[in-house]
């Protein structure tokens, strides 16, 4: 196999879909070697089979809104690959949402499910339908007759979706609750559910928690102590305020939040009351972050601007969206003193970004490794649901450190290189690439 063919090969035949080829082209150049090592792999032709998705729903969602005019969104499923379990995946409400973005998702998170060691398959679906500025009752009736078209192709066997940009627990309780009426049946289809109803402890938590757990195994590697740390954060969501709340309990400094309209810097660091007033405004009043700034003596914004050029880190935890970090926010970031990247976001970094930490020896973990710690516990979440019994906090938060440290030990064993330098990159990819394809080659073609 040669990456380079079959990347062009695919900007031939998908030529409207960059992300989607970033993505493939990220992995498939770090997998190479060990696919040549095995040569009955390209006698099955895997790569092809394990790049193009098993199968894609589209569809048109309409629904009415408060004041009776009827909205028409576009509604996917990506069901990416079920070789080593059901298809699992979240799900996206943004305007920005399109099939490129949606096959980029569900590639990683084919790999990202594998690396988990648990037995799921990768998925991502979403709409561009965005929860912003939409009453209660607008985003119910979306999210009812985005179920009433999906619901078929999901179950608690054959795919689970879940949360991510604009799907937090309100979303998945509408969609949960649409899905048992149509299907006549209360299972696990859905994870990221209320905590009355079939979800597990620590999984609003688990992606930022999870993405500070791996923080710190890196760290470890080179014997940093986060105490005291700056980092920057972007994004105000789930995966930013959970990632924030687990660095202060470990007494580090955050001194960046954002969203799409701007960054706060929050020179002294954000303090626990402080990050109290971005849950409250973004989960219950589902304000901006510019609005923390206008509360806050202290707190500097700035009006569309990202944190990287902004604010001096030791640190710094992307947990917004795909391509937030360039090349020019690279070297911004490392000429400040950054000495480390841990993705909570999936692919924030642009691939020269990526090069240029690479380059100047950063740590630096794509999010395929550490943001997994959300689809994690998802994973935990099904187990629970199965079982119908429901696991403490320290239990669930016991078993997600297990599994990023596990997750870090499999990037070291694939990824070091000759002087030493830990390849993130390649030693997620690969480790997530052998297990899929070992599973692909066992079931014969399909
Ligand atoms: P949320 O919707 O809770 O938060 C997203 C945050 O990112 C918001 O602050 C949002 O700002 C900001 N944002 C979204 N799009 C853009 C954009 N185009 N430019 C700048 N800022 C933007 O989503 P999550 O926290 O769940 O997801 C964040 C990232 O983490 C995504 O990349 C997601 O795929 C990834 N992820 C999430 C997991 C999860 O468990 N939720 C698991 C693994 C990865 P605004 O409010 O203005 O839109």
């Amino acid at each position: 196999m040669k990456a380079a063919e079959v990347i062009d090969d695919l900007k031939r035949r998908f030529p409207n879909e960059p992300e989607y080829i970033q993505a493939v082209d990220e992995v498939l150049t770090t997998i190479e070697d060990v696919y040549n090592d095995n040569p009955e792999f390209e006698r099955y032709n895997l790569i092809e089979r394990l790049c193009i998705p098993d199968r894609i729903f589209s569809f048109r969602v309409s629904w009415v809104d408060d004041k009776g005019k009827v909205h028409n969104n576009m509604g996917y499923r990506v069901q990416h690959n079920n070789a080593i379990g059901p298809y699992k995946g979240g799900i996206r409400f943004h305007s920005s949402v399109n099939l490129s973005i949606l096959k980029f998702l569900a590639f990683e998170q084919t790999f990202k499910n594998s690396l988990t060691t648990l037995a799921m398959g990768g998925a991502k679906g979403g709409s561009d339908f965005s929860p912003r500025g939409k009453s209660d009752m607008e985003v119910m009736r979306f999210c009812q007759a985005f179920i009433s078209e999906l619901w078929r192709q999901i179950g608690p066997d054959t795919d689970v979706p879940a949360g991510d940009i604009g799907v937090g627990g309100r979303e998945v309780g509408y969609m949960f609750g649409q899905y048992k009426k149509m299907a006549r049946e209360f299972t696990g289809t859905f994870t990221g559910k209320g905590l009355e109803f079939g979800g597990s402890k620590i999984r609003p938590e688990a992606t930022g928690y999870g993405n500070v757990y791996f923080l710190l195994e890196m760290l470890k590697t080179r014997g940093i102590d986060i105490k005291d740390k700056k980092v920057a954060i972007s994004g105000s969501g789930n995966v930013a305020t959970y990632t924030a709340e687990k660095l202060l309990a470990l007494g580090a400094k955050v001194v960046s939040m954002s969203d799409s309209d701007g960054t706060v810097h929050i020179p002294g660091g954000l303090t626990r009351e402080q990050l109290d007033y971005i849950f409250k405004l973004k989960n219950i009043y589902r304000g901006r972050i510019r609005e923390f700034a206008e509360e806050y003596d202290g707190v500097e914004y700035y009006e569309g601007e990202r944190p990287w050029h902004r604010v001096k880190c030791d640190i710094a935890m992307p947990s917004a969206t795909q391509n937030e970090i360039d090349g020019d926010d690279a070297r911004a970031l490392i000429a400040g003193g950054c000495m480390a990247v841990s993705e909570g976001a999936n692919m924030p970094s642009t691939p020269e970004a990526i090069r240029e930490f690479q380059k100047a020896r950063l740590l630096y973990a794509p999010g395929k490794a550490a943001n997994a710690g959300g689809v994690s516990v998802s994973g935990l979440e099904m187990a629970q649901n199965s079982q119908k019994l429901s696991w403490t906090e320290e239990e669930v938060d016991a078993k997600l450190k297990q599994i990023m440290s596990d997750i870090h030990t499999q990037c070291v064993k694939y990824g070091t290189e000759e002087d030493g330098y830990i390849n993130y990159v390649k030693g997620a990819n690969v480790a997530g690439f052998m297990k899929v394809a070992r599973a692909m080659m066992a079931q014969g073609i399909l």
